[in-house]
């Protein structure tokens, strides 16, 4: 892709709304364009970046042996009447009113609408678990949207949820979302710490939010630094390991806000170890038995002849807000430079030629790599401005391709300079350069 065709809408300066670097960066690379109040356009850098993380997080959905399905954005207010939610959710649910006068409302999170789902057509416990998830678009009307899309009225997530019969299988259930959370965000090169937390609206006994670190964070966290050396191994997909995979994070205090009790932090962590800081949440997964199964009526046949509630937790990332994460923790806003992960970068590398109008052979040779490189299922965005070599650099700094190739007078043969962002640049050749790209990528 040529930079001059790409519709990359980079401004000069830092825009002065924004307050945090993941704002900043994301309108001065023209990921994102707000529309209103809390609601953006996803522009195409921004859009291919949630893609990305939107199918890390399906396939990870996918080898827990969750289901994909697609619900609604717009629900009807009557089964969410049923729970006994429709009062208690207030203002942050958007209320619509359809050409008939019924009560709709554009969907804040999914439990009311998937337990309808479920009990139209789960009948017996030999169906169970299902775990079912879908990504789409949730409305909050939050009182103060703010630093873009991290807190934003209209955003996407991936909401997933677990029927079982007993509580031990329903644990069993929580666990499996435990794990491919902690594969997910590693995937994205993110530490994202579970952290015990309140199940808030939505209720229940058993909770954890997964968090980064930032200090432009909203979430409060107490924790024992030494939780942030566990290293979230892969685990088989069966009971005991993945018990042992959660005690192993839950044997360290790690508390949100709301879980937080001087006391007890203080008896549990030594001093040298305690830290108290600020992070974003990611992601959260609930256990919640039969908070919805019953007021909704969803039950199933047991062995016996009788018929039981279903007990079901939900479990959410924040597709959307954790391309705004990532950029948290990635970007190095002092120097302008941007490497985001080659899993979810926008461009695999960039391709910087010096071009001139009388001398367009560094292009030449640009566009043939490209040519190599597409072989390879590389993505590569090519610089084919006039510009001079400094604001090309940096233009591509921000843009954050996490490698790039310089072509330049100098550049004769077959050796090119190639650089890894934030690493000192090398002399190599083009196979070279694509057996790199290629090792990184399969290791995604
Ligand atoms: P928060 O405490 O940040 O408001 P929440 O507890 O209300 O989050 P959940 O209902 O658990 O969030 O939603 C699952 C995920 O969706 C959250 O972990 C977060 O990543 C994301 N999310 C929630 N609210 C927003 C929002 N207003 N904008 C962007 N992402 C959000
Ligand atoms: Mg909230």
């Amino acid at each position: 892709m040529y930079i001059s065709k790409s519709f990359i809408p980079i401004l000069k300066n830092n825009p002065s709304e924004a307050k945090i670097k993941s704002h900043q960066l994301m309108l001065r690379v023209g990921m994102i364009k707000q529309s209103s109040a809390g609601i953006y356009s996803w522009l195409p850098l921004g859009f291919k970046v949630m893609k990305k993380i939107e199918q890390i997080v399906r396939e990870e959905q996918n080898k827990i042996g969750a289901q994909e399905i697609l619900m609604p954005t717009i629900q009807s207010s009557e089964i969410w009447k049923e729970s006994g939610r429709y009062e208690d959710y207030g203002e942050e649910m958007l209320r619509i009113k359809d050409r008939q006068n019924r009560e709709m409302l554009y969907g804040p999170t999914n439990e009311e609408l998937v337990t309808d789902i479920f009990r139209s057509s789960i009948k017996s416990y030999k169906s169970l678990p299902q775990l079912l998830y879908h990504i789409q678009w949730k409305f909050r009307d939050e009182i103060r949207p703010r630093f873009g899309i991290m807190r934003c009225r209209e955003f996407f997530m991936k909401d997933a949820y677990s029927f079982d019969i007993t509580d031990e299988d329903a644990n069993f259930s929580y666990n499996k979302f435990f794990l491919s959370y902690l594969r997910t965000f590693k995937r994205l090169d993110l530490k994202a710490i579970p952290m015990a937390a309140d199940t808030g609206p939505i209720g229940g006994n058993l909770s954890h939010e997964f968090i980064i670190l930032a200090e432009t964070g909203e979430s409060k966290i107490y924790t024992d630094k030494r939780i942030f050396e566990l290293e979230s191994e892969d685990t088989k997909l069966e009971k005991e390991s993945l018990e042992k995979l959660r005690k192993k994070f839950e044997e360290f205090y790690s508390v949100t806000d709301d879980k937080f009790n001087k006391d007890e932090f203080e008896e549990k962590v030594s001093e040298k170890n305690r830290l108290k800081t600020k992070g974003i949440e990611v992601g959260h997964i609930f256990y919640f038995g039969d908070k919805y199964s019953k007021p909704m009526n969803a039950s199933v046949d047991l062995p016996g002849g009788k018929k039981d509630f279903v007990k079901m937790g939900s479990y959410g990332i924040g597709v959307s807000r954790l391309v705004g994460a990532i950029i948290e923790a990635k970007y190095d806003e002092k120097n302008e430079v941007m490497k985001w992960p080659i899993s979810v970068a926008p461009y695999d590398i960039a391709i910087i030629p010096m071009i001139n109008k009388n001398d367009t052979s560094t292009l030449d040779k640009a566009n043939l790599i490209d040519i190599e490189l597409k072989k390879n299922n590389i993505d590569a965005i090519i610089d084919d401005t006039e510009e001079n070599f400094s604001s090309k650099v940096k233009k591509m700094n921000l843009i954050g391709a996490p490698f790039q190739i310089i072509i330049g007078k100098k550049t004769e043969g077959d050796l090119l300079e190639f650089k890894e962002i934030n690493k000192e640049p090398q002399k190599i050749d083009l196979a070279k350069i694509i057996k790199i790209l290629k090792e990184q990528k399969a290791k995604i």
